[in-house]
């Protein structure tokens, strides 16, 4: 598949933002911001994209819905890593929502020694995405089909937003949890949804 130019366009954060951050913070901070990151319970997700057909994934906790309308949501991907010049360069990318019982698929996404390409997807159930034609894992719990309408520098990280195109439900069960730096589920019934 071949996508056309991307037209979205990085936004810098102001100058005196980006200094603040990283003053307020030393160096020796960062273990420390690691292991109070650790305390927030997230979702896991596969993010995807695809540039000149080749497919790329990635595991990808930093993820949230951001607008309802139009509907958005944003993921913090690493400067330098595959994934993000995949996402910069084709203007596209899908989130694949886990499921409790797909913690090896969110281990083999992050795995420094996985296979590039459409490799890294052998004998997993995929199919392209409505939209973008980016790689849907088919047993996941939902997904996202997203265009990217801004990037932002976020130190090491750049911060995705993405329109979304098309979602779905793909097989809803119980989600896989990232909470205290391993994985976990959710384990108690859930509430009943909250209504406004
Ligand atoms: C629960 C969880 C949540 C995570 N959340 C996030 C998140 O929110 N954001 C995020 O950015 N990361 C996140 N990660 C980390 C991410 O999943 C891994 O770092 C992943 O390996 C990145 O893949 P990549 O291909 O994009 O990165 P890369 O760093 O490009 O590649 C990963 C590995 O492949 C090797 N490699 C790179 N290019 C090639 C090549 N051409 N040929 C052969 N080998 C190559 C690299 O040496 C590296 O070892 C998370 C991991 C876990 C477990």
């Amino acid at each position: 598949m071949s996508i056309g130019s991307a037209r979205w366009h990085r936004r810098a954060e102001p100058a005196d933002w980006t200094d603040a951050m990283t003053s307020a913070l030393p160096t020796e901070a960062g273990p420390r911001f690691r292991r109070m990151g650790a305390h927030f319970a997230t979702g896991v997700t596969v993010v995807t994209s695809v540039a000149d057909d080749v497919p790329v994934g990635t595991t990808v906790n930093a993820f949230a819905t951001v607008s309802l309308d139009p509907p958005m949501l944003l993921v913090s991907l690493r400067n330098g890593s595959r994934l993000l010049s995949c996402v910069e360069c084709s203007g596209v990318f899908a989130v694949t929502v886990l499921a409790a019982d797909q913690q090896l698929l969110a281990k083999w996404f992050a795995s420094r020694t996985r296979p590039t390409g459409a490799a890294s997807f052998a004998g997993i159930p995929a199919r392209p995405a409505p939209v973008t034609g980016c790689l849907l894992l088919a047993e996941g719990v939902a997904y996202f089909d997203c265009r990217v309408s801004a990037v932002y520098s976020g130190g090491d990280h750049t911060i995705v937003l993405g329109e979304v195109a098309a979602c779905d439900e793909l097989w809803p069960r119980e989600p896989l949890i990232f909470s205290g730096s391993g994985f976990a589920t959710v384990g108690l019934p859930a509430s009943p949804p909250l209504r406004n």
